[in-house]
């Protein structure tokens, strides 16, 4: 049977281009460090991808800090340690909205994070952002573009004026944006921003941290050879570097596309759930979402069962609740919503990408309808 992969939001198919690049990266021998011809071109090759990364979103490349992932990415921008223009006095205060990933929610280096509340439909509440700004000290505020589990896009630029005008730096985890909406750094107004390679098409285990360029992260969390200019040693994976550079042109060539292309299966996808389930609730369906996710639950539905239900289907969908040792927690993001915790325990997220077509989408409506049908046995049954 044909699989449906419909989770393109835990990770995206490696893109020809990537996997192209990476096993020519695989056949140069030498280390970027070195002066040497073969040490020249593994060089070559991460400066390549460097520049590449970003122009993806709108950043000078010396500006970009190659890592083994946006976990590390976040985690290294989350520090007290952030000199601007050689002003060495430390931040004192980390606020993160409610939704972010565990990544952010960990804090880096910082002791403790004050969450940012967001509102009923999912955007962070920028007047909350304003009182606790008002509050004082030197903030670092981390705000994510784009929800994971909803899709839900944040008012990034309207909360950099916010954080900036009280002095302080915003940091965006920015991993969910590229290929399905606008991300420059500059537009955005942010200092510090995140990437994953495998979100956007590249391998695993490669991600970036872009910093604006007056910005110098004092305290590195891994030292040692002083590459990337000091922020991150260690021999850079030049392969997956240059797997992430050569995804990263491909987005940029033909995001706009892509996100059309998965807008339109998107909502067909959406008429589908609700034609054979008028109750289903599809959270965040009026808000400014990603095109290519539909995060949903249905009354009587329990999440993990309908992943295993779908996937023995041949259609691999995630379950919008993070699970930990077997037990499936009710989202955080959607609790920080206001969302009812039985309704959340049901949610299941779907999200798409640019090879995803209609042969896909018919398993998935195949997959719901047979589900739908047991939930409604379910339901007459409890009744
Ligand atoms: N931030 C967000 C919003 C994510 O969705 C993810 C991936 O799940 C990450 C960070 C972590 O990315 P990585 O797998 O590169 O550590």
């Amino acid at each position: 049977m044909e699989r449906a992969y419909l989770d393109w939001n835990a990770t995206a198919p490696l893109r020809p281009e990537a996997r192209a690049a990476m096993l020519a990266a695989l056949e140069i021998p030498g280390n970027p460090s070195s002066v040497h011809r073969e040490g020249r071109a593994a060089r070559k090759l991460v400066e390549e991808a460097r520049a590449q990364v970003a122009a993806l979103v709108g950043a000078d490349p010396a500006d970009v800090i190659f890592t083994a992932s946006a976990t590390e990415a976040n985690a290294l921008a989350l520090t007290p340690a952030l000199e601007q223009a050689g002003n060495r006095a430390p931040r004192d205060r980390l606020l993160i909205s409610a939704i972010e990933h565990p990544s952010v929610r960990a804090a880096g280096r910082f002791s403790k994070a004050e969450e940012i509340p967001v509102r009923a439909d999912g955007a962070v509440d920028l007047a909350a952002l304003k009182a606790m700004l008002e509050r004082g000290g030197r903030p670092l505020v981390s705000i994510m573009l784009a929800n994971n589990e909803t899709g839900i896009v944040q008012p990034i630029r309207e909360a950099a004026d916010i954080v900036h005008e009280a002095g302080g730096l915003l940091h965006v985890d920015a991993v969910q944006g590229p290929g399905r909406i606008a991300v420059d750094m500059k537009a955005l107004g942010a200092d510090l921003l995140t990437l994953s390679a495998h979100k956007l098409g590249g391998p695993k285990g490669v991600g970036a941290l872009i910093r604006r360029e007056a910005i110098h992260i004092a305290d590195p969390l891994i030292k040692g050879g002083g590459q990337e200019r000091g922020a991150r040693a260690g021999t850079e994976n030049v392969a997956a570097v240059a797997g992430f550079g050569a995804a990263a042109a491909a987005v940029s060539a033909n995001w706009k596309a892509e996100a059309a292309h998965t807008a339109q299966l998107r909502d067909r996808l959406e008429k589908g759930l609700i034609a054979a389930v008028p109750e289903v609730i599809i959270f965040g369906k009026e808000a400014d979402r990603l095109p290519n996710t539909t995060l949903f639950s249905a009354p009587g539905m329990k999440a993990e069962t309908a992943v295993i239900a779908f996937d023995l289907e041949g259609v691999a969908i995630s379950s919008g609740a993070a699970c930990s040792s077997g037990k499936v927690q009710p989202s955080h993001v959607l609790a920080a919503m206001g969302v009812d915790s039985t309704l959340a325990q049901g949610a299941v997220r779907v999200s798409l990408g640019y090879t995803t077509d209609s042969s896909e989408l018919e398993s998935f409506q195949n997959a719901w309808i047979k589900l739908a049908k047991s939930l409604r046995k379910g339901r007459d049954q409890a009744a």
